[in-house]
């Protein structure tokens, strides 16, 4: 078509837009969803924490898997859609959700995923996202003043702990190795190099050596104490030995909160190890870096003031909906050193007295979402005094949960750390030999555990401790109350005791 035969087709000025709703329309429809969602909180606690529906079946509610040819009106798909989400999730924000570790999500946060998602900005790039790139410094400033880092650090939002841990993994390494890893990329004429980490980390750091070609070989696993916290005297001779066999140390992580029973590691004592052999500090708080807020905090977390880089999820314990991790990096120069390209195809250098943040030069995305909006604004809305408190109930309520269950004549506590408790089912007739039945508990648990998760009372997971299976309750939920803590014990006997019955072996009997 010739420029004339275009603009005699008159139809491309009067779109006919599937997809575009009028104001009116958005209105209506919005209203109504807010309203269901409103009604749908509200009423959290009287639902089951899960459907504990099989795969296949919800599977069959999605209908035909051929793609629809054409339209079906919004007010229908919304209307459905809603009822399908709200009566088959495992509901994360339900009072009685302590699995793995999830918080419940802060209402502000959810209405300002809608916010940020009509706004739509762009945060790779501050031409981009004016606003929202600066909310985004802020809200890092903010989370690094909550934890006792320096509010001059660099940072930014990422989708959650792995990738935060990434980042720091990444800045480090590019910092502490000997040759010129961009460029050169790894070469077996150097020396190894290698990370030192606990027994206990999470499973992030096999990711991240395998992924970013070091190796699962340059992985050092130290061991840890009885309490699951680095043992820092085995830390320095493996540093040592790794010394004299002619390899390169360049990274200790420390864990500020373990996945499995939330053991913040000696991090003041790690700190010195580093300063000593001139090493990167990296701490993984992706789950409990915030109880640093507390006045009365583990005086192991202060030692997060030393670090030079930190993982935090704000998905986790500041109560962000999904997804929000964070990464703090102590120099920011560290994260543009490994990070930064100014291609010529971006105009994004701006005024040099008054530079942009162009957040594509911080990280390993390009294009990026407003993630910082929700972190933002929970942050304003209750500020440090809101997370002190309710970061603090969380860690009260988990040693109630402890007491509750070691005193219960069918539970045994194990660990309380944080707010991470662990406990197990051991019938009362079975208690005084019970180091002789461990491979019987360990069964018995984990079938007490596979009934509780899909029966929708309550939600928790398991830790192995010493080689024996727990449940592992983690409260980073501000809707907990005491009765609700209270009542996971009598549901987890009770269970428990249904499967003694069931499964318990003749010999035993
Ligand atoms: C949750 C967690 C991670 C992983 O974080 P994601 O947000 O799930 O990616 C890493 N380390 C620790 C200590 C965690 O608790």
């Amino acid at each position: 078509m010739d420029a004339k035969a275009v603009e005699q087709s008159s139809d491309l000025n009067e779109r006919n837009v599937p997809l575009e709703m009028t104001g009116q329309q958005f209105r209506d429809l919005g209203h109504q969803l807010i309203e269901q969602i409103a009604e749908f909180l509200d009423g959290l606690c009287e639902r089951p924490v899960t459907s504990g529906e099989s795969p296949q079946a919800i599977r069959q509610l999605l209908g035909s898997d051929e793609l629809p040819l054409t339209s079906t009106t919004a007010p229908e798909l919304l209307d459905s859609t809603t009822r399908l989400l709200f009566d088959r999730s495992l509901l994360n924000g339900h009072p009685r959700f302590w699995g793995y570790i999830t918080s419940s999500p802060a209402p502000i946060g959810i209405l300002a995923d809608l916010l940020a998602s009509a706004v739509n900005p762009n945060v790779g790039a501050a031409i981009l996202s004016p606003v929202a790139s600066e909310i985004e410094a802020q809200a890092v400033r903010w989370i690094a003043d909550l934890i006792g880092f320096p509010r001059t650090c660099g940072g930014l939002l990422v989708s959650g702990g792995n990738m935060a841990n990434f980042i720091g993994f990444l800045a480090g390494l590019n910092a502490k190795a000997t040759w010129d890893v961009k460029q050169e990329g790894f070469r077996s004429s150097e020396p190894r190099p290698i990370v030192y980490v606990s027994a206990e980390t999470h499973t992030w750091i096999e990711k991240a050596a395998e992924l970013f070609g070091l190796g699962r070989n340059s992985v050092r696993w130290v061991a840890g104490d009885s309490d699951q916290k680095m043992d820092v005297v085995a830390l320095d001779e493996q540093i040592n030995k790794d010394i004299i066999d002619g390899h390169r140390p360049i990274m200790v992580i420390g864990a500020a909160g373990t996945v499995g029973t939330g053991a913040v590691d000696p991090l003041p004592a790690i700190a010195e190890i580093c300063r000593k052999y001139d090493l990167w500090f990296h701490v993984d708080g992706a789950y409990g870096a915030p109880a640093a807020v507390l006045p009365d905090a583990d005086e192991n977390l202060r030692g997060l003031s030393k670090a030079d880089s930190i993982a935090l999820d704000p998905h986790k314990w500041l109560y962000s909906p999904l997804e929000a991790g964070c990464a703090l990096v102590r120099g920011p120069n560290h994260l543009t050193a490994a990070f930064s390209h100014r291609p010529a195809y971006y105009n994004f250098i701006g005024n040099e007295d008054d530079p942009p943040i162009n957040y594509h030069e911080f990280g390993l995305q390009n294009s990026r979402g407003f993630r910082a909006l929700k972190v933002w604004l929970a942050l304003r809305q209750v500020g440090r005094a809101g997370y002190v408190q309710m970061i603090g109930d969380d860690i009260l309520l988990a040693r109630a949960l402890y007491d509750f269950a070691n005193s219960h004549p069918e539970l045994e506590a194990k660990t309380q750390n944080l707010s991470i408790t662990t406990f197990r089912y051991v019938p009362p007739d079975l208690i005084k030999q019970r180091e002789k039945v461990d491979g019987y508990l360990d069964q018995l648990n984990t079938e007490l555990l596979n009934r509780l998760q899909a029966g929708g009372e309550a939600f928790v997971s398991n830790a192995v401790i010493d080689g024996k299976y727990y449940l592992r309750a983690c409260i980073v939920n501000f809707r907990t109350k005491l009765d609700d803590v209270k009542a996971l014990t009598e549901i987890v006997a009770r269970i428990g005791r249904d499967v003694d019955a069931e499964s318990r072996p003749a010999d035993l009997r």
